[in-house]
């Protein structure tokens, strides 16, 4: 690993030593477990005196390789990679914490985690508090003397709201707390929440950072006390990445500076086309300077990410119709693809919610949320603006 490199010559030149055969890019090491020279050698990996591999459940080069990476791209100590973004959430959490600790999240987060906080963790005696993203003036009176963890996404989804991660930083140093940042939307090259403070930062790298939408994939990096907690916990408990999904999502690391580009500024793009269209009541994209958090846009990320929130003129048959009217895009629940996927929250991956639980989060029956791809823009708008127009 060398620190000294940019972003992207780490992104591209960060690999495990060869082999014999002189390969240029990394091999795949589909292998479960590793073979040792002699009893003594074999003591040594076992009592952790040598860094040898023993078991992919507990490390393998690809997955060393991937990790590497994400560590320089964050600037965290360590890491550890998960067979998917929730199992890198939950395991965190089940790492960290114990019955009776107390979790402070912003309200509007990934579905499934909202269902870990309130379905599972509270098994365990484990309790979540939601505070308002908008409102951050009354989180201090959520913290009680139980509160261990605060956990945030930003831009949250599907809102695409922000908060300041150094305002957070400091937050979460007066009161005591882990800060753990979901980086999954803006991805280590827009935004580094660590910089700012974050003890651990997550990804689901089934979104931006594999980008092609094949494999699933999850990740916590951050301080390496932290990280010996999680690594133990996981190594024991098996929610470790494979090596093949290693071996895609290091590949899928060499190009995304270069796609996160592509991806900001076509949804910059589409967000300024939405606007200006009559069927659009107003449009959420972070470095709009009609967004309500544009100055924390501006001072925490280097551009705005892929992501475009907007209300369609309309009802709920509206949202509807308004997606049964696109052709090229998408309707699918993944996001950070080089494919634009187009979903209408309120009657797919939220439905099950009241229409209370809805508002709390912020989707309303209007909200349409854009992951904008790689196409070339003018066919991206093309199909929005047709779909727009079906939609009256
Ligand atoms: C998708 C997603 C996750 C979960 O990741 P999986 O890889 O699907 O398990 C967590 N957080 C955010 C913000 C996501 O978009």
């Amino acid at each position: 690993m060398d620190k000294s490199q940019k972003f992207e010559t780490q992104a591209v030149r960060t690999q495990i030593p060869g082999t014999h055969a002189q390969e240029h890019a990394t091999p795949m090491y589909l292998t479960s477990s590793f073979t040792y020279q002699d009893a003594e050698e074999m003591r040594a990996a076992f009592a952790g005196e040598n860094d040898k591999n023993i078991y992919s459940r507990f490390s393998n080069p690809n997955t060393k390789e991937f990790v590497d990476k994400i560590c320089l791209m964050e600037q965290a100590e360590a890491g550890y990679a998960f067979a998917s973004g929730m199992a890198a959430v939950f395991s965190t959490f089940a790492a960290l914490l114990s019955s009776g600790d107390h979790i402070l999240s912003c309200r509007s987060i990934f579905g499934s985690t909202h269902t870990v906080f309130n379905k599972i963790l509270p098994k365990w005696n484990i309790n979540t508090t939601y505070v308002d993203i908008n409102d951050t003036d009354s989180w201090a009176e959520a913290v009680t003397s139980n509160t261990k963890l605060l956990y945030v996404e930003t831009p949250t989804n599907p809102g695409v709201d922000l908060v300041d991660l150094e305002w957070l930083g400091k937050f979460a140093r007066e009161h005591s707390l882990i800060l753990v940042v979901d980086n999954c939307f803006a991805t280590p090259y827009l935004q580094q929440p660590i910089t700012y403070g974050a003890d651990l930062v997550i990804h689901s790298a089934t979104k931006f950072i594999d980008g092609q939408g094949r494999v699933l994939g999850g990740v916590t990096v951050g301080k390496k006390a932290l990280i010996d907690e999680i690594y133990a916990f996981s190594r024991s408990t098996g929610p470790a990445m494979s090596p093949f999904n290693a071996w895609v999502l290091s590949k899928s690391l060499e190009t995304l500076a270069v796609r996160m580009d592509r991806h900001c500024d076509n949804a910059l793009k589409l967000a300024q086309f939405l606007e200006t269209h009559p069927q659009v009541n107003w449009v959420k994209y972070p470095t709009l300077p009609s967004h309500p958090h544009f100055e924390i846009a501006k001072k925490q990320m280097k551009a705005g990410g892929g992501i475009v929130a907007f209300g369609i003129k309309g009802d709920l048959e509206t949202g509807r119709k308004f997606l049964n009217a696109i052709e090229m895009c998408s309707l699918t629940a993944n996001l950070g693809d080089s494919r634009t996927i187009v979903t209408h929250p309120s009657s797919t991956t939220h439905a099950k919610l009241t229409e209370e639980e809805r508002q709390l989060v912020g989707i309303s029956p209007e909200l349409i949320r854009v992951s904008v791809g790689l196409e070339h823009i003018d066919d991206i708008i093309k199909d929005i603006e047709q779909a727009l127009n079906a939609s009256v």
